[in-house]
């Protein structure tokens, strides 16, 4: 056997226990593999040799040729509401599950391929991916994990050596990404528009086994597994909006069930804080603004209830009562993280909701970057920020007054919580230009300051700083 047949040990209780739901398919090949990109940390945690992963037969295991005996990667099949409107199928038009590893600390994660090739699923599609946007997908997913928000995270991206159609002519490449699971909103959707209750819970089952165990002693599972997911997508998006982050297409197909952020598509972060802001640039209406993911995420969450209601009671009524009152726990539940989050990035000991709603109102009247605000805060420097600064005098003589005494413990424990590092708008398309034209240093550098995001360093303030003023608008694209 080679090294490679050895390197990752693939289970496939997906394709096992929910089989028509997962659908055999076999990556395209290609042509002239070369790795841009290895995520060795990752690879560590999933007990792989990453000088292994780096010869010819572990990269081509990163793009789903030559694997291991035995291993049927799968199309997984999925639905989703895309901008609210309802698709019976969607699926991985280009993607395949390899299959499930355990990690070393004994978790299951799904290793899954992006750009790997047209599958059933991929309607007009061509399968393919660009390098430009999986080199997006690894760095912002390293920076969200940085950050401590859980995410899927990326293991590799490898150029295919093929060029891929988009606006123009660019280079190919497959991302190798690792998730909790690849179980969102919309396979739900899927498997309760089949009609087959029986597939329905067997997709619940293994949702519960592997992101919710305890709840299969519940006195009611599936009703268990709904509120898991109401929770973790609640602290999920409370963590984003403590962060300035904006995913851009929050459609129930990319709303997990594990709660893990997924599909680093048009996402970026704030500049300035405003809730209106919206990025991508297919977005007109606004619907996955800023100030609207907490709202969608609660949205995608009814249609996941939804799907859930024939197995949480067979009584509609009782179902419905029942769900109801767990969708709702949703606001409450990301209130308390969001005020908790607030408050630690304040210095507070506790939760204040009057100084917390006047300068989140401030910051936005004001202009400020949210990012360097919360630091400078901490610094003594955040005056500076305001065009009126007798506006947050007014409320730092408010926050003053809640400090704790030991000043120095609260600057510490800010610098714990606000970032002094993330993947700026206009630094990350500098790197993701400079790569798709062969040169990747810049972006190297990138994921270097991001995964470190806490840690002032010297010589990267220009990491620190917002884009030069008078830019345009930042927009992102979602023809990945
Ligand atoms: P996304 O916007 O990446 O979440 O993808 C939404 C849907 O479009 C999924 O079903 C994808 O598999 C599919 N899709 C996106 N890009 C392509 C592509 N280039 N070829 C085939 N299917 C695609
Ligand atoms: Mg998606």
């Amino acid at each position: 056997m080679t090294p490679a047949r050895t390197l990752l040990e693939f289970d496939d209780s997906y394709a096992r226990q929910v089989p028509s739901l997962a659908l055999p398919w076999t990556a395209a090949p290609v042509p002239a593999p070369e790795l841009l990109v290895l995520n060795e940390g990752l690879a560590a945690e999933l007990g792989v040799d990453a000088a292994v992963l780096r010869e010819p037969a572990g990269v081509s295991v990163l793009v789903g040729r030559e694997l291991p005996d035995g291993v049927t990667p799968v199309a997984q099949a999925y639905a989703g509401h895309q901008f609210g409107t309802y698709v019976p199928r969607l699926g991985d038009g280009r993607a395949l599950l390899l299959g499930e590893v355990i990690d070393v600390h004994g978790r299951r994660r799904d290793v899954h391929l992006k750009g790997s090739g047209r599958t059933p699923f991929a309607r007009g599609g061509d399968g393919l991916a660009a390098v430009g946007p999986m080199l997006r997908e690894y760095l912002v997913g390293e920076a969200m994990h940085a950050l401590g928000i859980p995410t899927t995270r990326a293991l590799a991206v490898v150029a295919t050596g093929e060029r891929v159609v988009r606006e123009s002519l660019l280079p190919g490449a497959v991302l190798c990404r690792v998730a909790a699971s690849h179980l969102r909103v919309g396979t739900f959707q899927y498997a309760a528009a089949s009609g087959d209750r029986d597939v329905l819970r067997a997709l619940a089952d293994h949702a519960i086994a592997r992101h919710h165990p305890e709840a299969a002693g519940a006195a009611n599972p599936y009703l268990e597994l709904y509120r898991h997911v109401v929770e973790a997508q609640a602290g999920l998006v409370a963590r984003w909006m403590l962060v300035g982050f904006v995913h851009g297409v929050m459609n129930t197909d990319n709303t997990t069930i594990s709660g893990e952020t997924i599909d680093y598509g048009p996402c970026a972060f704030l500049d300035a804080v405003d809730p209106a802001t919206v990025f991508s640039s297919i977005d007109h209406t606004g619907r996955y603004a800023y100030g609207n993911q907490p709202a969608i995420a609660q949205w995608n969450l009814a249609r996941l209830g939804e799907t859930l209601l024939p197995l949480i009671d067979g009584d509609v009524d009782v179902a419905v009562e029942a769900a109801t009152a767990v969708l709702t726990s949703f606001a409450e539940t990301y209130a308390r993280h969001h005020a908790e989050g607030t408050a630690a990035k304040l210095g507070l000991a506790a939760p204040d909701p009057d100084l917390a709603a006047d300068l989140w109102e401030l910051l936005r009247a004001q202009h400020v970057d949210f990012t360097t605000f919360f630091r400078s805060l901490a610094a003594d420097t955040a005056r500076s920020l305001f065009a009126e600064p007798e506006l947050f005098d007014a409320w730092a003589t408010r926050r003053e007054a809640l400090l704790p005494a030991d000043r120095a413990a609260v600057v510490a424990a800010m610098n714990r919580v606000n970032p002094v590092y993330i993947p700026r708008n206009h630094l990350v398309e500098e790197a993701l230009t400079a790569a798709t034209a062969g040169d990747l240093a810049p972006f190297r550098r990138l994921v270097d300051v991001v995964s470190d995001p806490y840690e002032q360093r010297p010589d990267l303030d220009d990491y620190a700083r917002p884009a030069p003023e008078g830019r345009d608008p930042y927009v992102t694209y979602c023809g990945t």
